[in-house]
């Protein structure tokens, strides 16, 4: 990724938490490291976390789609996540793992794994530390409606499907495309049909649709946004 310099001349503003909840592919991991680089704030990618977790699991032969197993072994794994916008970075137990988690086995079982309420009690509170007094962009699928409802900038981040497999498959060096978007919208679908902080979009969410708009035009919305509520806070 390109780094677009911070702007020097930005006058130094309250600490803003700006979510960005969305589908998978639907560009949200692009737009949040390039808007936090721009305005010189961190990044937390909590996928990367739901990921980690489930390559624990994986890899400690756990039965991902045994709730009751995963639930039991959900405070085993040691996780850090570094917050840099260009070089972000998830270890477990102090192996980074930020290849690991992107093989088709975890794309496979992170979404059941993250529908276990043990898991996500765990992963939140990590991730309202992390976040702490804020200056973070945050990505997920619930982070306006339950880590951060509070967030002053919120976005719902969407792109039809096909668009959102074909953007995944050229990153994962032309994957069969067909393949990649029934992965993403079985992903979608248990997402957005769970019982604990299912993907939804709350009151107060800029809805932005990526489809047909390019990654910089993207970033220069949710950098309106910013803009607008930092300015509407008095803070220039
Ligand atoms: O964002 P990414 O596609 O890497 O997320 C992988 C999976 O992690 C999602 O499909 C979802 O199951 C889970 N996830 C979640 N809550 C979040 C972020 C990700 O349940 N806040």
């Amino acid at each position: 990724m390109t780094s677009v310099p911070t702007d020097p001349n930005r006058p130094s503003t309250p600490p803003v938490v700006v979510a960005v909840d969305g589908t998978s592919g639907s560009g949200k991991s692009s737009t949040c490291r390039a808007v936090a680089d721009r305005l010189g704030l961190r990044y937390l990618d909590t996928g990367a976390m739901y990921r980690a977790v489930t390559w624990w699991m994986l890899d400690n032969d756990v039965d991902v789609h045994d709730a009751g197993a995963v639930a039991a072994r959900a405070g085993a794994p040691d996780l850090v996540s570094g917050t840099d916008p260009l070089q972000p970075t998830i270890a477990v137990d102090g192996v980074d793992v930020s290849v690991e988690i992107r093989s088709d086995a975890v794309n496979a079982a992170v979404s059941p794994v993250s529908a276990v309420p043990a898991v996500r009690e765990r992963l939140v509170a990590l991730q309202r530390d992390l976040i702490g007094t804020g200056g973070i962009v945050v990505e997920g699928r619930d982070i306006g409606s339950v880590v951060w409802p509070q967030a002053e900038v919120k976005v719902y981040l969407t792109a039809d499907p096909a668009a959102r497999a074909a953007r995944r498959a050229a990153e994962n060096g032309g994957a069969d495309l067909t393949a990649t978007q029934e992965s993403l919208l079985a992903r979608d679908a248990i997402d957005s049909s769970r019982a604990t902080a299912p993907l939804t979009r709350v009151d107060g969410a800029v809805h932005i649709d990526s489809t047909h708009r390019t990654l910089d035009e993207v970033v220069g919305l949710v950098v309106d946004l910013v803009d607008a509520v930092r300015s509407s806070s008095g803070a220039s």
